[in-house]
């Protein structure tokens, strides 16, 4: 038997939450974010749940030619646009769109042998200070690439540093405002966060979106939202099961370093799952899990393979239970992905992304979210 752990991904989550971005942004065409293999889900998972999107964006090439193994023809964004010249003959060959983020990628294109003109996104840096052109020099950026025979439709395009927080886009916005006046081009400039917090101040801005982890139905702003009040549904749940158990006194502990010890005696169920897995170690004493659906706390430090949780107050929990880390239980009840990642200091996008290569992933057949 294979060792009791599974992440299972969720297509009805995808689907509702696909359609929930796309009621929000109108009639703005959705860029589903799949980088980082799906955040961690495993492209050839979501394909199903997010094949009604207008595109998928992502930033590997290899990750480009695995959507179209599977068979989509529309449209695929490079995020990261090309990396060195070679890059523009696979955009050439698999129709894929790319982002123009620096002058060494206009002088690539310039030199690109091609039949057909590529579609490119010319991203602004309004403020990041990550990928762009800053605002001075934006246009003539685009009157270089404009000129270019390589090249045939331009769109406009900018990154939120702060859509999540009090900061807010506002600033940003301005500066890509301004210096994107008179120039033609779709614009498409929101993450989850702007789509779900900024929708009025962009919806002239959004003739597409790109929406990541909203789609996987973790909140982007966690914890001032969760994915309740946005309306996302988790799309991947992590079980596993209960392997020991353990009847510990008081005064004894638990695990390495000693992290836990009992004040009263303490039922202790041993779960197969452990960092190696890609549960977080920095996890504390009291990060939420759910033990047959009910809710308990994890006690001590997390191993490799293993964590233990309390199920002092859970007597019919015991030797084959199930325990999910997070996401659905099969009782319909939700552990989110975000609480775990804020016991851990962390956002809901790094517990995805890191669930380890050594975790067997289903896809879920249910066709009604839990
Ligand atoms: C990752 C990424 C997104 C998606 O961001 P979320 O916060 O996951 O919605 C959008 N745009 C760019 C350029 C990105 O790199």
């Amino acid at each position: 038997m294979p060792r009791p752990i599974q992440a299972t991904i969720h297509p009805c989550a995808l689907r509702h939450n696909l359609a929930r971005l796309r009621s929000i942004a109108r009639d703005a065409h959705v860029w589903a974010v799949v980088k980082a293999n799906a955040y961690g889900h495993g492209l050839e998972n979501v394909f199903e749940g997010l094949r009604g999107a207008d595109g998928f964006a992502l930033l590997d090439l290899s990750e480009a030619s695995r959507i179209r193994a599977l068979g989509w023809r529309g449209p695929i964004l490079l995020l990261e646009g090309v990396f060195e010249p070679r890059d523009l003959e696979l955009c050439s060959r698999l129709h894929l769109w790319h982002v123009v983020h620096c002058d060494e990628q206009i002088d690539m294109l310039a030199l690109h042998k091609t039949h057909e003109p590529h579609r490119v996104f010319l991203k602004m840096n309004s403020g990041m200070n990550r990928l762009g052109f800053t605002p001075q020099r934006f246009r003539s950026a685009w009157t270089r690439l404009n000129a270019l025979p390589q090249v045939d439709e331009i769109s406009l395009v900018t990154h939120f540093g702060n859509a999540d927080g009090p900061l807010g886009i506002a600033e940003q916005m301005a500066r890509f405002d301004e210096a994107t006046r008179d120039l033609p081009g779709e614009r498409n400039v929101s993450n989850s966060a702007a789509t779900l917090r900024h929708a009025l101040d962009t919806a002239a801005k959004s003739d597409w979106i790109r929406p990541g982890i909203a789609l996987y139905g973790s909140s982007p702003d966690f914890p001032e939202h969760g994915c309740v009040d946005w309306d996302l549904q988790a799309a991947m749940s992590l079980n596993a099961k209960i392997i020991a158990v353990q009847d510990v006194p008081i005064g004894g502990s638990v695990g390495y370093g000693a992290l836990f010890v009992a004040e009263q005696p303490t039922r202790v169920g041993v779960v197969s799952c452990g960092y190696a897995d890609g549960y977080p170690r920095i996890c504390p004493t009291g990060t939420p899990v759910l033990v047959d659906g009910v809710r308990t706390r994890t006690l001590g430090r997390v191993s490799m393979d293993m964590l233990a949780v309390d199920l002092s107050e859970m007597p019919e929990a015991g030797m084959g239970s199930t325990a999910t880390l997070w996401g659905k239980a099969s009782n319909g009840a939700l552990l989110s992905i975000d609480e775990v990642a804020q016991a851990a200091g962390t956002v809901g996008y790094e517990l995805m992304c890191g669930l380890s290569v050594r975790v067997p992933v289903g896809v879920s057949q249910d066709l009604q979210p839990a």
